[in-house]
């Protein structure tokens, strides 16, 4: 046998023997270390060629070409085997590393509304479906609109209970110390019948503790029509009370004293966490005070440029962290402002 005719044999051996093995590998690692083995730098058919250089230089070009387009054909079924493992190798990874949707997701922490935030859209929303409209004004007040407008007669000792921050802008500019502002504001914008809520920050000049801070949050409603009744603000109450929490409560009136309504009334209700038998919240007395209200005062009707003689109305205000305290069982009125989100997460 020549020299030539031996190598077209190991030729055509190598390419039997690498076709098989191609064919037979069976991971993206078994075609890898098969393509080393034949085809790589140091490889079988590198060792066929190696020869080359011993046999006559007229077949040389020949073989040359032979052993070129075996090592093309390698390679294509290199190829072919590669990309039919690769796409076996994704299928079983989808197969195996389905994604549980059960799972709960790994997102940012979601916070959520404020408390204080959550009890005043609850108190707005109840009065909303009762037809009540939302107002807003300033928390920088003149005292005309704070006090002189409200009946409060200048040098009035009721003043002096409000403990009223003063500016050193003017005298007459005050921060409001309660959301009854608002009530000669909106008789002066929105002719009777009217039914007004408004909400918001009033400010005490007092000493800090557990039940008292110097900003907290009011909100008031008013309502002017004609032939208001007592009872009608009694019955607006109670329902108010029922949906604020949850089921129907006793309540009870107990005269009081404010300047912009006569008569006044403090509003209790019966604590709806001993049902009136006694317990922490309601300090063993079976009642909560919950709000202060009362018949519009004609002099207030007056200052809003309404005839007392055709109009009536009634009023009612509440302290928005009382009632979040009461209702979620807050001891101390400083945990709403200090943003401890240990507290903050409890709601
Ligand atoms: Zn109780």
């Amino acid at each position: 046998m020549t020299e030539v005719a031996k190598l077209e044999q190991q030729l055509l051996e190598f390419e039997q023997t690498a076709s098989k093995s191609f064919a037979e590998a069976q991971t993206l690692a078994d075609i890898e270390s098969v393509r080393q083995e034949f085809l790589g730098q140091k490889g079988a058919l590198t060792n066929i060629l190696r020869n080359l250089s011993q046999i006559d230089k007229q077949d040389r070009p020949r073989l040359g070409q032979t052993a070129n387009s075996t090592k093309e054909k390698l390679e294509s079924l290199y190829l072919k085997r590669k990309s039919f493992l690769d796409s076996q190798e994704l299928k079983e990874k989808l197969k195996t590393e389905k994604i549980d949707v059960t799972l709960p997701a790994r997102g940012k922490k979601i916070g959520h509304l404020h408390p204080l935030t959550q009890i005043l859209s609850e108190i707005e929303s109840i009065f909303l479906t009762m037809g009540f409209a939302p107002f807003e004004g300033p928390e920088i007040e003149s005292e005309y609109y704070n006090f002189d407008a409200l009946n409060f007669p200048p040098g009035h000792p009721s003043r002096d209970e409000h403990d009223t921050f003063y500016t050193d802008v003017d005298p007459s500019i005050i921060l409001r110390t309660h959301m009854s502002n608002m009530q000669v504001r909106i008789m002066e914008k929105s002719p009777p019948p009217l039914r007004a809520l408004y909400c918001g920050r009033v400010y005490r000049n007092e000493e800090v503790n557990a039940r008292k801070e110097v900003i907290h949050h009011q909100a008031e409603g008013l309502l002017v029509d004609r032939n208001v009744s007592f009872g009608q603000l009694k019955g607006t109450l109670n329902e108010f009370i029922r949906l604020l929490f949850g089921k129907p409560l006793k309540t009870r009136f107990r005269p009081d004293f404010f300047p912009f309504t006569e008569p006044s009334a403090e509003l209790d209700s019966e604590c709806p966490f001993c049902n009136g038998s006694g317990c922490r919240t309601c300090g063993n007395r079976g009642w909560l005070e919950l709000l202060g209200c009362g018949m519009v005062d004609p002099n207030v009707l007056r200052a809003g440029h309404i005839d007392p003689e055709i109009w009536n109305g009634f009023a009612f205000g509440m302290g928005v962290e009382r009632l979040a305290m009461l209702k979620y069982g807050i001891t101390d009125i400083r945990h709403f402002f200090i943003s401890d989100i240990r507290f903050l997460e409890q709601f």
